[in-house]
């Protein structure tokens, strides 16, 4: 072959190869960091995973625990209760009725069904079996709790604004549970507006479709959540008041998601709190009928 075609075969030849070696290279790239990009995905996935079982776990063990401390505590309790009452009884047939031992014994029946009612949400605390629920309009059980709500709310002087859907929300639920959550986070709303000393105290409660779903908000003026404690609100037994218990949020979260729901906390723009729970709606009207009937 003469030199000069020789020369231009062989140089077309090394373009070919390398040419070649940079489509491979590429290749063999693009395959390392769809793999890299896979394993995060998966190690993104585990953490996720692992949360959620740790939070499980977590809720299962507080709720095993409170279920016992429930057990052990209602009969001498109730004994005390009872005593204390049939004590006022004695000191009123003994014409003691306003006397200070009565006062002592009012006291102590207050206490004592104060302790009860603590008792009631740690039991409430272990939960009942999501198959206990139906397809239910979460508008007319958000409107039913809201009107309860509205006459505590009143008497501490607070508004109680509600924004409902015209239409059914149908959504697969325990109805007096979920009306637990929104009643916890209307009575914690109230306690934030109180707490902040505010005159014109506002809660204002809303439904609407998002997605295939619902979202109900419960907001308030109130003085907002510190950002350090953001993080530790759905944890159980953790309160900033005196005498809070610190069950009321985890509860929340653990009956919104025994139904495939969501509830989360943020600070609103013109400040004060919003509590956000998410449920996901339910398609089947006529099950929401026979459910409701
Ligand atoms: P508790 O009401 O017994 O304290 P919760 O679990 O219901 O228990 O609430 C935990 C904490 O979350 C409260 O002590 C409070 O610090 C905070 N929190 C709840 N709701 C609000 C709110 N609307 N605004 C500000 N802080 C709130």
């Amino acid at each position: 072959m003469p030199p000069l075609p020789f020369a231009l075969f062989a140089a077309l030849s090394l373009a070919g190869l390398a040419l070649v070696r940079s489509l491979l290279r590429h290749r063999q790239e693009a395959a390392l960091a769809r793999e890299a990009a896979d394993a995060a995905s998966r190690r993104e996935a585990l953490r996720q995973h692992e949360t959620k079982l740790a939070h499980a776990l977590r809720i299962n063990s507080m709720g095993e625990m409170a279920s016992g401390i429930a057990h052990e505590l209602t009969q001498p309790l109730t004994a005390l209760l009872s005593q204390s009452q049939a004590g006022r009884r004695i000191a009123a047939a003994n014409g003691l009725a306003d006397s200070p031992i009565d006062t002592v014994l009012a006291a102590n029946v207050q206490q004592a069904k104060r302790a009860a009612d603590i008792l009631v949400r740690l039991r409430a605390y272990v939960g009942r079996s999501a198959a206990e629920a139906g397809v239910h309009d979460l508008a007319r059980h958000v409107a039913d709790i809201v009107a309860l709500s509205r006459i505590d709310l009143d008497r501490r002087g607070i508004a109680l604004a509600v924004d409902l859907p015209g239409a059914p929300a149908p959504a697969r639920v325990d109805p007096v549970e979920i009306e637990q959550v929104i009643h916890n986070l209307i009575r914690n709303a109230a306690d934030a507006v109180e707490q902040a000393g505010r005159a014109n105290g506002r809660v204002a409660v809303a439904l609407a479709p998002e997605g295939a779903g619902h979202a109900i908000t419960v907001r308030d003026n109130g003085a907002g959540i510190p950002p350090e404690i953001l993080p530790r609100l759905f944890e159980p037994f953790f309160s900033s008041k005196p005498d809070g218990m610190g069950l009321g949020l985890s509860l929340c979260e653990s009956i919104v998601e025994r139904f495939d729901g969501s509830i989360s906390a943020e600070n609103g723009a013109e400040g004060g709190a919003v509590f956000t729970v998410r449920l996901p709606g339910a398609r089947d009207m006529r099950e929401r009928e026979e459910a409701t009937e």
